[in-house]
């Protein structure tokens, strides 16, 4: 049995750690709940596939297709002066991709970019909401 919480629509598991914005063309976008890094977001790939070299390359092209809208978007969104993008999958081999917008002076610039930093920076229920409007209207 599965027990992937990319898989699962409702995996609680997931939904601590980030909510829905969107779907793509191969992935959906999620604006991952800890936000020292204004915009952080998480876009996984829509069928359990562990590693990019898994993928076709029509699901390569896509998915990439997928990564560079969404960062089009954030960048037009938040004015980073930089993005992450960090393909992990230690402790959740669904493929995923973290963008991490980085920001000149600002949380982990320069340095590696902290999963979880202390403190940690949660937004408000409200302030979340409006946060993935705003994204749902940069990427149309
Ligand atoms: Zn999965």
């Amino acid at each position: 049995m599965n027990d992937c919480m990319y898989c699962e629509a409702r995996d609680e598991r997931r939904l601590a750690l980030m909510t829905p914005i969107c779907d793509l063309s191969v992935s959906s976008l999620h604006l991952y709940r800890e936000q020292s890094c204004p915009g952080r977001c998480v876009l996984v790939f829509n069928a359990h596939k562990h590693k990019l070299t898994d993928l076709t390359d029509d699901e390569y092209t896509a998915f990439f297709a997928d990564v560079r809208k969404a960062a089009k978007a954030l960048t037009a969104l938040y004015q980073p002066d930089k993005i992450n993008y960090l393909v992990l999958g230690d402790l959740c081999p669904h493929l995923h991709i973290h963008l991490v917008p980085k920001y000149e002076g600002g949380k982990s610039w320069g340095t590696i970019f902290e999963m979880m930093p202390e403190p940690p920076k949660f937004l408000s229920a409200e302030d979340e909401a409006k946060e993935i409007e705003k994204i749902r209207a940069a990427l149309t």
